[in-house]
């Protein structure tokens, strides 16, 4: 067997067998097969895809290529949640204080920026000594003790798509359902949870463009889980505009903290209350009704808040100190009219160049950096009123670029629901 005519056995759209793709995945791992070899071959599976078949043998092998975490230590009812990515995606700092005070357990291991999509690890390092990193003792400890964890793909969990996924992220092979789904479900197997919540975002700022390509996406990852056992719950939500207001890895964690005392976005509330919803359903049993009252105790009462200051602390961040460039420029609408459409993969970009992502594996982020939304879509705006602010250290920024991101019309336009369907579970 040997590296190229798998390739060319791709590139022909053919279906690889699981020695094939296993072969493909150790050969990577243990460096006799190259970088360039393997991005050429995720552009082959990109352009002609795989069957279901092919990615559970992706999700195994990637799923064996490491250690897999033993969550038996901990006490209570475990959740995982993770989105397949999208812009202004804070949800895993809001929901998981608020699902730790009403007593569910969310141990998680999260990932970084994804092409033009932002990764909960980075948007975590904005805030000052923050440890992605803990051991297995620190991880259950304050899982068991706070009720939550967020880690990056520390130690030997899947360390095949660590490797995949940081290649992909620079070589145009993000948009790929087998990659994403395999990619996901080796890591959240791996995590040890047995109730996984798939936040599947669906639009232009999405990985996933289309509903039909979004359901397809789910129908895989739920499958996947049966054959591991796992409880997988896709949750379609709309990313045709940037989730709540701030874009960038510390404005993010500075909005997450307002969601938590109280101030809170109308399509990120929208969001937080079905995943919330969702897994107290799950866990717990409870009605929407019933988890909706205690969410809106818990975050009153500053509960909520106070899980997410545990949580920081334990991680050894501060809380006072979240990088936020001191650079601003307010941008203003030369037009009257309503907010039609946001060209969410573009804003996504434009952070990335302004250093907010990465454009090369070596990258180092710039945290500070990003938008901050003062119209969403729908939204009526009169010209000179604000339409975003931009933070910046040292990139150029083209206005009209930025701009062009926004369409305004006359005639008035809906405001956009976040949660377009529920698969699964
Ligand atoms: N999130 C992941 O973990 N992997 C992907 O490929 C896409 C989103």
């Amino acid at each position: 067997m040997n590296i190229i005519d798998i390739i060319v056995k791709k590139k022909n759209n053919e279906i690889l067998t699981e020695e094939e793709i296993n072969y493909a995945i150790n050969g990577y791992l243990d460096g006799t097969i190259k970088d360039y070899q393997i991005s050429s071959l995720l552009m082959a599976i990109v352009l002609n895809g795989m069957n279901l078949e092919e990615t559970y043998y992706l999700t195994k092998v990637m799923l064996n290529s490491g250690d897999k975490n033993d969550l038996s230590d901990i006490v209570g009812n475990v959740i995982d949640k993770h989105s397949t990515g999208g812009v202004g995606d804070k949800t895993t700092l809001i929901l998981g204080p608020i699902l730790a005070s009403m007593g569910l357990k969310m141990a998680k291991m999260s990932g970084r920026g994804l092409g033009h999509t932002g990764g909960t690890i980075d948007k975590l390092e904005s805030i000052k000594g923050f440890r992605v990193e803990l051991s297995r003792d620190e991880f259950i400890k304050e899982v068991n003790e706070i009720g939550m964890s967020v880690i990056s793909q520390s130690g030997n969990i899947v360390p095949a798509d660590k490797k995949l996924y940081a290649l992909r992220d620079v070589t145009g092979t993000t948009e790929s359902i087998p990659l994403i789904a395999s990619s996901i479900m080796s890591k959240k197997i791996a995590s040890g949870s047995k109730n996984i919540i798939i936040d599947l975002k669906v639009g232009n700022g999405a990985l996933m463009k289309t509903l039909s390509s979004a359901r397809s996406l789910a129908n895989y990852m739920i499958e996947i889980g049966k054959r591991f056992d796992r409880n997988v719950i896709c949750v379609l939500t709309n990313m045709s505009e940037p989730l709540g207001k701030n874009i960038g890895n510390g404005l993010e964690v500075i909005e997450s903290i307002d969601f938590l005392n109280g101030r809170q976005a109308r399509d990120l509330k929208e969001l937080i209350t079905t995943l919330v919803c969702i897994a107290m359903k799950v866990t717990e049993g409870l009605s929407e009704e019933e988890s909706i009252k205690l969410m809106e105790e818990k975050i009153s009462s500053g509960e909520a808040f106070d899980k997410f200051k545990d949580f920081v602390k334990y991680q050894n961040g501060d809380i006072e100190s979240i990088d936020i460039s001191s650079k601003m420029l307010q941008i203003n609408s030369s037009k009257e009219g309503f907010l039609k459409s946001i060209n969410t993969l573009k804003l996504g970009e434009l952070v990335r160049n302004l250093g907010g992502g990465r454009l090369n594996k070596e990258d180092i982020i710039d945290y500070g950096v990003g938008f901050v939304l003062n119209k969403k879509v729908g939204d009526l705006i009169m010209p000179g009123e604000e339409l975003l602010k931009v933070y910046y250290n040292k990139k150029d920024i083209r206005i009209d670029d930025l701009l062009s991101c926004f369409e305004i019309v006359e005639e008035p336009v809906n405001k956009q629901d976040v949660i377009i369907e529920v698969i699964g579970g």
